[in-house]
């Protein structure tokens, strides 16, 4: 592929332009980092208000399988990517046709469906050296009674959607037999893994860039906390993890985009295990094909972003080794943070909240609040480790946020 320069324009004066399906707030931010390097962006979402639209150079409105749509999008860019999983990976090949698109759509069909996923893990467990929490496929009523009857090891377990799921929804903890019956009839029957539930003592998250010359950056993995299934609080800093561990899961998580022949940033998901040995077991959990929540403090703290190198990436531009020159944590803003103790609306006291040091608050654009929706993130850097998590955990108490007690 030859680069798409920053900045340049083509013999009518076009200026390089670069796509991006999904105008959530990733696509926002991929979007301000495009810009920032001179680009032209193009947005499809057929949301009129959708964060990434609204700071757009443009903004094609169309379903994302809209063939005139996806003409546009192609006829505008030079250069496509994805800012969330669940486009359809069929629109991101029509895509590929024309124009070079990253990830491509095979890798992102991979990381829609978790059977697919698992048996991609699965796959390179002998590089990446790490497996996945032992489970089994659920999809025909011959499968269940299997389970029921020669997998009592996976219960209790965690039932989860084979396609579309996403902060905890889709899936649903079983105990017994006839419970993973009565829950999955609920799920409509739909395919399904049954996974088995693990004991948990941290989960973390590593950031893996790959460029089609197979250069390839990463980021130190950041420890994530979630409350009620959505990440709650990252910790990005020295001394979040075991560094034996944390090495582990950087390598674990490049073999497994270089397995995929991956081209973009990918996000892999680890657990750490209790198995009784010092620091706990690594397991893979999943990976998203994009830049994640859990990485949006590289805005603030690294020297090259998330975001960055998902335009470099996409732009066949060099990708350099980030570096992170803050300690951080990321606080995540979701929609309850607008409500009070009696459910009216409050706007929050960002003054207060911005006047603590080394504050930097993102806020998406999105016009209403809801419970659960993510609304934006605080990301707090300082010159130590002890500084940010005060700060952080001075931030978290005026503003109500859950998972205090893990700052
Ligand atoms: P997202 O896409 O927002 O990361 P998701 O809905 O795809 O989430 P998972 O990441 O699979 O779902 O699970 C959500 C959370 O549930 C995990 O971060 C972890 O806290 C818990 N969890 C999931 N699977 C297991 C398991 N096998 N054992 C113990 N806890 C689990
Ligand atoms: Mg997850």
């Amino acid at each position: 592929m030859t680069s798409v320069l920053p900045g340049s324009a083509d013999a009518a004066g076009r200026r390089a332009t670069l796509g991006v399906m999904g105008g959530g707030q990733l696509g926002r931010m991929f979007v301000h980092a495009a810009q920032r390097l001179g680009y032209f962006t193009a947005v499809l979402d057929p949301d009129a208000q959708s964060p990434a639209g609204l700071v757009s150079h443009h903004h094609i409105q169309t379903a994302y399988d809209d063939p005139a749509g996806l003409a546009q999008l192609a006829d505008l860019c030079q250069a496509i990517t994805t800012e969330f999983e669940n486009v359809p990976a069929e629109a991101l090949q029509t895509l590929a046709h024309t124009r070079p698109v990253a990830p491509g759509a095979a890798v992102v069909g991979i990381a829609q469906d978790r059977m697919a996923e698992k048996a991609h893990f699965a796959a390179c467990a002998d590089v990446s050296g790490v497996t996945c929490a032992p489970y089994a496929v659920l999809e025909t009523p011959a499968q269940l009674q299997a389970i029921q009857e020669n997998r009592a090891d996976l219960l209790p377990g965690i039932l989860k959607t084979a396609r579309m799921g996403y902060d905890g929804k889709g899936q649903v903890r079983v105990r017994t037999a006839a419970e993973l019956a009565a829950r999955w009839a609920e799920l409509g029957g739909t395919a399904c893994v049954l996974e088995k539930l693990l004991p948990l003592t941290a989960e973390c998250s590593v950031l893996v860039a790959r460029g089609c010359d197979r250069q390839v950056a990463s980021f130190a993995p950041q420890r994530n906390v979630h409350v009620g299934g959505i990440l709650a609080v990252t910790h990005a800093h020295e001394g979040n993890m075991p560094p034996a561990l944390a090495t582990r899961a950087r390598e674990a998580a490049v073999a497994i985009a270089e397995h995929l022949g991956y081209v973009g940033v990918l996000c892999v998901e680890f657990f750490v295990v209790d198995d009784g040995s010092e620091y706990g077991r690594l397991v893979v959990n999943e990976m998203a094909p994009r830049p994640h929540n859990s990485g949006h403090y590289t805005l603030d703290a690294c020297d090259v972003s998330q975001f960055d190198l998902q335009v470099r990436a996409m732009a066949g531009l060099p990708l350099p080794q980030p570096r992170q020159h803050s300690p951080a944590i990321m606080l995540n803003l979701l929609g309850e943070v607008w409500f009070d103790a009696n459910g009216q609306m409050q706007e929050p006291d960002w003054h207060t909240v911005l006047s603590l040091p080394g504050t930097h608050l993102h806020l998406y654009g999105k016009m209403h609040a809801r419970a659960g929706r993510k609304m934006g993130h605080l990301t707090i850097t300082g010159p130590d480790v002890v500084s940010v998590k005060r700060v952080a955990r001075r931030a978290a108490e005026l503003l109500g946020l859950p998972g205090l007690d893990a700052i």
